[in-house]
């Protein structure tokens, strides 16, 4: 069969576009111009709305058990407490993944590609793609394998391929940002003589830097993470062996093993565009940020879960491709609010002036745990960092608004409170209505006739106090945003809203 999509790049938001295109019956190929997969562990943290999607994949539960979630968040000076914040209940009633799990992205990505295997899928390694033309009807390709070239063709291109993209090269888009003054270090060492937990983080800052480190892995091994102090900024490689008199003394750690350890410049770039003719931009090829609160990679699964779904509903004729353009509306804007808000603080924190040490040496160890005591606070510290206050509103898929909640929010999760899972239905990765309360005649033949599903769940007041409206109906995308939210349940805006994309489910024998 005709593969209708190349993905270039194997990283981890390669791998989840694979995954998701595939578990949507769309034929591709996924090509990696490394030999296999990645050996260093890089990002540490899956968050909760990435694994709110792999759960909708069926991937979920294989993750979380091979990954930590962080209970404890101690801010030391020396080897003592200054305070401890309780992570393990953070996003209690907003997420069936109510922490932060920690996981290797070595072992993400080696997960992601056994699944990928035992759904018949092979990642085609050492193969790279050479350079492509949009031509306006299809993409051809030249791809690289075994020195010889290969010209394939396919209708859309999607460049998951890293900073520096090849795909981004070839549609000729610019990468503007910049680049933090500091050097950085990161690495996975064994310790023999620190008291720590499973689960738990350490960060430690002070006037000149901050260190911080988690457990990943088996029991011992650390992840560690903090800034190169300046005097060795210059030095052509800088090891362990450099850093260890400076961590070892201020912390009292002992590294029997390094396992893992590099220094990396951070930067801070977003492309001018994530969609051009047939080709797309996903992942740090559309966008680069600080490593703070581990928003990259998982920001790049967000992408790719973004795009799969619409173009698996624009190749199966249940779209028209017009509904492709939300992607880079969608997604260009929470990536360049990522930049404006997460990096800014991140330039806050690690900088050198004044700001910057009153943050590390005050806020952090006094002020924030005092204001993180509160639950007001403590929630909108996890809705942030899991992504799970990402919203569409603007975007021109999004519409209506019946109680709290508009076109564009993420369908808020409700099981914790009512004992009613009304994520289940999600795993369909199909269009489909949900009342909190009864459905009328006319709502429910309606639904019937196009063939979405619609989905009744029993109302009670707990689901109003989380901002779901009593007999309004809710129109939810394959990717469980709320897309038309609607007071009484008129069907007109329903019809309107299906016709202006020409969409249908994937059950549907209507197609646009
Ligand atoms: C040292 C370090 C530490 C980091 N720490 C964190 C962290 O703590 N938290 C966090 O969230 N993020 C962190 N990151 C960033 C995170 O690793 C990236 O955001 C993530 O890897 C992005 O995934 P990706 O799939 O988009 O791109 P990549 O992982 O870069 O994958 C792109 C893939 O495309 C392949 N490729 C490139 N060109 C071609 C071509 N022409 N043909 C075929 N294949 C090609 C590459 O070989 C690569 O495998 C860190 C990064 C580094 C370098």
């Amino acid at each position: 069969m005709k593969k209708q999509v190349l993905i270039v790049g194997a990283g981890p938001t390669g791998l989840a576009l694979a995954l998701s295109l595939k578990k949507q019956e769309i034929p591709f190929r996924i090509i990696e111009k490394r030999a296999g997969t990645g050996e260093a562990s890089r990002a540490l943290v899956v968050h909760a709305r990435i694994l709110e999607h792999y759960q909708q994949l069926g991937f979920s539960e294989k993750v979380v058990n091979h990954g930590i979630p962080l209970k404890k968040l101690h801010l030391r000076e020396g080897n003592e407490d200054k305070a401890e914040l309780n992570l393990s209940d953070l996003g209690e009633d907003l997420s069936p993944f109510p922490y932060v799990l920690s996981l290797p992205q070595d072992v993400h990505e080696k997960l992601l590609v056994e699944q990928l295997k035992d759904a018949g899928i092979t990642v085609e390694w050492n193969t790279a793609l050479e350079s492509f033309i949009d031509n306006g009807e299809y993409i051809q390709s030249f791809i690289k394998n075994d020195g010889t070239i290969e010209e394939a063709q396919f209708d859309y291109i999607c460049g998951c391929d890293g900073a520096h993209s090849t795909v981004r090269e070839g549609m000729d888009v610019g990468f503007p940002g910049g680049t933090y003054e500091q050097l950085f270090f990161v690495g996975d060492i064994q310790a023999d003589n620190h008291e720590s937990s499973m689960g738990d983080m350490y960060m430690y800052m002070d006037e000149e830097g901050f260190f911080s480190y988690m457990p990943v892995r088996e029991k011992g091994m650390k992840r560690i993470i903090g800034i190169v102090p300046k005097e060795l900024n210059d030095k052509d490689t800088i090891n362990y062996e450099d850093l260890s008199p400076s961590i070892e003394k201020k912390i009292n750690l002992h590294a029997t093993e390094v396992n893992w350890f590099s220094t990396y410049r951070v930067h801070h770039r977003v492309s001018e565009h994530f969609k051009q003719g047939r080709a797309f931009l996903a992942g740090d090829a559309g966008h680069i940020h600080s490593p703070a609160g581990g928003q990259g990679m998982n920001t790049g699964i967000g992408d790719a879960i973004n795009l799969s779904w619409k173009l698996a509903a624009v190749l199966r004729g249940k779209a028209e491709p017009e509904i492709l353009n939300s992607y880079e509306s969608e997604r260009l804007e929470f990536a360049r609010k990522l930049i404006s808000t997460t990096d800014k603080a991140f330039t806050n924190i690690v900088g050198r002036h004044t700001r910057g040490r009153l943050l590390r040496t005050l806020f952090f160890p006094y002020i924030m745990p005092f204001l993180l005591g509160f639950s007001v606070a403590r929630k909108g510290a996890f809705k942030t960092v899991s992504q799970t206050n990402i919203q569409y509103r603007n975007s021109e898929l999004s519409s209506g608004t019946a109680g709290k909640v508009k076109g564009g929010d993420r369908l808020p999760w409700i099981k914790k409170k009512t004992g009613i899972d009304n994520y289940k239905p999600l795993q369909s990765i199909d269009w489909q209505i949900h009342v909190y309360g009864e459905a009328s005649e006319a709502l429910s033949s309606f639904a019937d006739t196009v063939q979405l599903e619609l989905h009744q769940f029993d109302w009670n007041s707990k689901i109003g106090k989380i901002g779901l409206e009593e007999n309004s109906y809710y129109l939810i995308r394959p990717d469980g945003y709320v897309a038309l939210a609607k007071k009484d349940q008129g069907i007109e805006d329903l019809k309107t809203y299906l016709l202006k994309y020409k969409i249908s489910s994937f059950k549907s024998t209507h197609s646009s």
